[in-house]
């Protein structure tokens, strides 16, 4: 980094994605008053519904026109939304180009793009996760279900937009999820499989923002990944989410900071790599303690959704500094009280078949209280809303008590319309009185 964008002010950002995540993301940067301008690369139907947001044509693959926008238009933060573009080296390039990037490089984001590398990495630094076995072929891990003679969870190695893990219950259910994996039904993602014991217990996510060296720590969240109420149905990107989670104190959390962020940290870092970024650690809190699920390199989405309205004014600051390796500078990051809770509503037809192009009616604005989140929305030629994807938006919103936040979402998701839209009423039935 030079001198020069050391003293650099934090005036324009530039936000990766096009999902809530990033619609989230961007409305609490806009609240930090020195900010002027908040491109999000491409953003959505809903990114410029907030102040200083605008869009930005080019897509996340395309690396080199993004770059090339950064430069012109003097971005000083960027902020990398999506695991894919992270795994792929989108931040490497970038800070090869000299820009100052939110998210880590490639080498770091294997900590989700590869759940064999995350095991090993979890195992090396003794940071307790489930029994696991690599197979690299369909034969090895058929022996390894025959050795061990039990139902085991299967899990394709690589990134399978949440799709790539089978909770199976029978031994004849493991086979049929290897036989799957193997088929090429995920791609690269299916060249390798990681098996794993079946673990029992209520989840929770935790997550570090890291520049580097240190990490501070966010309120916890809980999300729903199932489609219908009582948690059942197919999984999904997730129904909705709630934050702070309830199931862990300030305790708990400086406990699981100490025996699961810190050490992945570190084991990063003995591997050479620098890691500027979110740290997610999906966590299943068995009878036996705490064990570590999964790792995400980005924020989790629509834990998001759920966490930015708690986040204090300081956020972009804290973003900046991780990505300058500098968060001993960096202002306290203060959170908000209150209660967040959010409500993904998705098109008919999520997950299976989302269906496309339904006329949405919004009746509703955002307020400090209450936020529309986009995800799969655009705008058509006449300025309509219209869907362009499974989980259409989310609504959120912060109370004194969970069940003041989610009678408020609730309430005003009724203001909201379009063909086929559906959604849970349970999210958050952990901590509201229903
Ligand atoms: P993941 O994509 O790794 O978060 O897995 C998706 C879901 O599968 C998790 O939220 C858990 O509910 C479940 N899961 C993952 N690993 C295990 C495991 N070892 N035992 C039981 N359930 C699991």
């Amino acid at each position: 980094m030079t001198k020069n964008q050391k003293s650099e002010e934090l005036k324009r950002i530039l936000i990766v994605g096009n999902g809530g995540r990033e619609n989230s993301i961007a409305w609490a940067l806009s609240k930090n008053q020195s900010i002027e301008q908040i491109y999000v690369c491409p953003g959505n139907g809903g990114t410029a519904n907030f102040k200083k947001c605008i869009c930005l044509k080019p897509s996340s693959e395309d690396e080199a026109t993004i770059i090339k926008e950064c430069h012109r238009l003097q971005i000083n933060l960027i902020i990398i939304g999506p695991e894919v573009p992270l795994s792929e080296g989108l931040a490497n390039k970038m800070r090869e180009a000299g820009l100052t990037v939110f998210g880590p490089g490639k080498e770091g984001a294997q900590l989700e793009a590869s759940k064999d590398w995350s095991k090993s990495l979890m195992v090396e630094n003794n940071i307790p996760t489930a029994k696991y076995w690599s197979a690299g072929s369909q034969e090895e891990a058929l022996q390894i279900l025959k050795r061990f003679n039990q139902p085991l969870v299967v899990k394709a190695d690589g990134l399978a937009a949440g799709k790539g893990v089978i909770v199976c219950e029978t031994i004849e259910q493991s086979k049929e999820a290897i036989r799957e994996v193997f088929s090429g039904k995920f791609g690269a993602a299916g060249h390798k499989v990681v098996l794993e014991e079946k673990i029992e217990g209520p989840e929770v996510s935790i997550f570090a923002l890291c520049d580097g060296e240190k990490l501070i720590i966010l309120p916890p969240a809980q999300d729903h990944k199932r489609l219908l109420e009582g948690d059942t149905g197919p999984n999904t990107g997730g129904m909705g989410a709630y934050a702070p989670a309830l199931l862990i104190n300030q305790k708990d959390l400086q406990d699981l900071t100490e025996l699961v962020l810190i050490p992945t940290l570190k084991g990063l870092k003995k591997k050479k790599i620098k890691y500027i970024g979110v740290i997610y650690a999906g966590l299943m809190l068995t009878s036996s303690g705490p064990k570590v699920i999964e790792f995400n390199c980005r924020f989790g989405d629509p834990e998001c959704q759920a966490l930015m309205p708690l986040m204090g004014e300081e956020f972009a600051s804290v973003l900046y500094a991780c990505a300058r390796g500098e968060l001993e500078n960096a202002p306290k990051l203060t959170f908000s009280n209150e209660c967040s809770a959010c409500i993904v509503a998705a098109s008919k037809g999520y997950p299976e078949r989302p269906q496309k192009g339904d006329k949405i009616t919004i009746n509703v604005e955002s307020n400090s209280s209450l936020q529309i989140f986009h995800a799969g929305t655009t705008i058509d030629e006449f300025d309509n809303i219209i869907t362009s994807g499974g989980r259409v938006l989310s609504l959120v919103a912060q109370g004194k008590n969970f069940d003041k936040a989610f009678d408020l979402a609730y309430s005003n998701l009724e203001k909201i319309n379009f063909e086929g839209m559906h959604y849970r009423r349970d999210i958050g039935y952990q901590v509201r009185n229903i």
